[in-house]
Formats: structure tokens, sequence, C-alpha cells
């Protein structure tokens, strides 16, 4: 495993384990038991996802030593805000059965963040968790986050991919040190991604598989990626990218397939403010 350097000098894997879509307790602790012995070490969970026991015992019961895990999970839109953070924190570490998380994460930019990100700076001086970050923060969001507070995130997880490189997120990124690291790397498979003629042609002059070659093309850009697979032939083949190189012409050639645009989700659309704000995963109070 690579690693790159967060600013605050937490190393974190360049290629984590997604854990999106694997509610079935079993499987998920299978995948993520499968996915430490392809050797992965970096989990990305979060509270909506409704696996943080499973993923959480997964890790319990490996032989790879807690120390060498790299966890994160991320705070649902519904107990954003000071306490309730405090108290949504407490419930993850609970239910995943853990003393520390590496990587807590505002997962969307909606509620009370700014509440939550205090919150979050509190339990990082309190080395409740080694790195804070957030979610899905367009640059606006996330410049106004940094100039209102006294710890910038460490880590802007966000949607990246061939069709959606959001060039100018990640520039902003780099201009505040923060990490970016891509949701739906693969496209979730959308487009038919796999077969497309650019990643095909360069995938079969690598002798590589097109997976390859995005996660590869994410690595070169600076970007640390979270694919999710349920195959542990593809765990293993997701991984193996480090021993080749793209050129600057099959960098550009993927660059060309820019659409711009996400076609799963816009969150700067009053829709997506309204709908994530009614995803409820608890009652009113927190179990
Ligand atoms: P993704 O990793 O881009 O794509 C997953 C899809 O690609 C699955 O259909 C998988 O199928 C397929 N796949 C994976 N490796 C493959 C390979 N080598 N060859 C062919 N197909 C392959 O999508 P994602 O799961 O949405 O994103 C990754 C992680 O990001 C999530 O699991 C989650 O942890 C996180 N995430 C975060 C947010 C957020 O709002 N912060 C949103 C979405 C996701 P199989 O499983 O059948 O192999």
């Amino acid at each position: 495993m690579q690693y790159v350097s967060l600013y605050n000098g937490v190393k974190i894997p360049v290629i984590g384990y997604g854990t999106f879509q694997l509610a079935d307790a079993a499987l998920c602790e299978q995948c993520v038991g499968n996915a430490l012995e392809a050797g992965y070490r970096l989990f990305d969970t979060a509270a909506v996802y409704g696996n943080e026991e499973a993923v959480g015992s997964a890790v319990r019961s490996s032989y790879v030593p807690r120390k060498e895990i790299f966890l994160t999970t991320k705070l649902w839109v519904q107990d954003a805000g000071y306490d309730s953070t405090l108290k949504a924190f407490e419930a993850s570490l609970k239910r995943m059965k853990l003393e520390y998380l590496d990587l807590y994460l505002i997962h969307q930019p909606f509620g009370d963040i700014y509440g939550a990100w205090r919150a979050m700076e509190r339990l990082y001086r309190e080395g409740a968790v080694r790195a804070i970050g957030v979610s899905n923060f367009s640059p606006e969001r996330l410049v106004d986050l940094c100039m209102n507070h006294e710890l910038k995130p460490m880590v802007n997880q966000i949607e990246i991919h061939p069709f959606f490189q959001q060039g100018e997120a990640l520039r902003v990124m780099k201009d505040y040190g923060i990490v970016p690291q891509a949701w739906g790397p693969l496209s979730e498979a959308q487009r038919d991604i796999f077969h497309h003629k650019v990643l095909s042609r360069i995938a079969q002059k690598h002798g590589r598989t097109t997976a390859q070659i995005i996660l590869r093309w994410h690595y070169q850009r600076g970007v640390v990626t979270i694919p999710k697979t349920i195959h542990q032939n593809r765990m293993t083949e997701n991984l193996d990218i480090f021993d080749f190189t793209l050129t600057e012409k099959e960098m550009e050639s993927i660059g060309g397939m820019d659409i711009g645009h996400s076609e799963m989700i816009d969150h700067r659309c009053y829709y997506t403010a309204r709908q994530l704000n009614s995803v409820k995963i608890h009652g009113d109070m927190l179990p």
C-alpha cells in the first residue's frame, strides 16, 4: 500500500475500500474481511449506510492490527449540529465497538454544518479521531468553512471519475492543502465506463484492465480512491496499479472524457437539499 500525508501529518492509504450499498451485514463483513486479506487498509463507511457494525466487526476480528487500519465514517445530515454531532460520533464508535476513528467526515453540506464542524474540531483535539473532513462540499462551501474556523478539513470526499473530473474543486483543495478523495471513482459503472473506447485502447496498450487505468489516472492526479467491489478478484485488480505509468498524452485523452457535471446527484440543487434532509436514520433521539 502507498500513502499520502494529510496536512496534520497523518498518513492515509491512496486506495481504500468503499462499503456503500453493502447493507447486508454478513456480506459486508465478509467483503471487508476479504479486502483486508487482499491488502486494503482503508475502509469507508457511514452512519447512513447501515453497516458500521459489520465493518467494525470485520476490523476487530482481523489479524491486521487496528493501528494499521484507517477507518472512516460519516456524520449524517440529521445529526449535524454541535451536541448532536458529539452524540452521533459516540453512537458510531459504539456500533463499531472501537476506541477511536481515523477520519470523521460531515457526509453532506446540509443541516447545521458549522455546529457540526466545531464539534469535530473538539473530537480531533481530544484525540477521539485522528483526522476530520467533509464530503460533497463544493469549492465555495469548502472555502467558507475554512475561512470561518480554526481547522480546515483534512479531506474532502467528492464524486470524481473520468466523466466528472472536478478540475476546479481539485485546484481549490490543493490551494488549501486538503486531500481529495473520490467517491464513485469508477463512476459506479455508469455509461458503460469499463468498455469506453478511450480507456479500452489505453488498457490494451498497457496490458491492464480499464478499471486499473481509471484508478491509475486518479492516482496520478493525486486523488485518493475508495472503489467498491464485492468480488475478490476485482479487489486485487483494483489495488494492482503501482507498477505502470500513464503518459501525459494518455492522461490528456482521459481528460477529454469529462462531461463537467454529475449524472448521479447535484448538490447545488434545492431538491437535493430537500431530499437529503428528509432521510432519517433514527428517531428524534439517538439510540
Ligand atoms: P464505484 O466504486 O465507482 O463503483 C462500484 C461499481 O463498480 C460496482 O458496481 C462494482 O461492481 C464495480 N466494480 C468495481 N471494481 C470493478 C472492476 N475492477 N471491474 C468491473 N467492475 C468493477 O462506486 P461507489 O461504491 O459508489 O463509490 C465507492 C465508495 O465511495 C462507496 O462504496 C462509498 O464508500 C463511497 N461513497 C461516498 C459517497 C458520499 O456521498 N460521500 C457517495 C457514494 C459513495 P461489483 O461490486 O459487482 O464488483
